[in-house]
């Protein structure tokens, strides 16, 4: 499993490696920014964790 593309950053972090990606809108996350919704168990960046709060319906 390999990334083709070159290192990629987090969004919030540009001197951090992107450990993960939002499963909703598909920004590249960092440890630090996937720890926040690991909270809730999602892997989403935090942007997305609200609207998901705030509409609760995301279909
Ligand atoms: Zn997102
Ligand atoms: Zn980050």
């Amino acid at each position: 499993m390999k990334e083709v593309t070159s290192f990629v950053h987090c969004e919030n972090h540009p001197d951090r490696p992107a450990d993960g990606r939002c499963l909703s809108c598909g920004t590249y996350l960092c440890e630090a920014c996937l720890d926040i919704a690991g909270q809730y168990g999602l892997i989403m960046c935090e942007e997305c964790l609200l609207r998901l709060f705030i509409k609760g319906d995301n279909a």
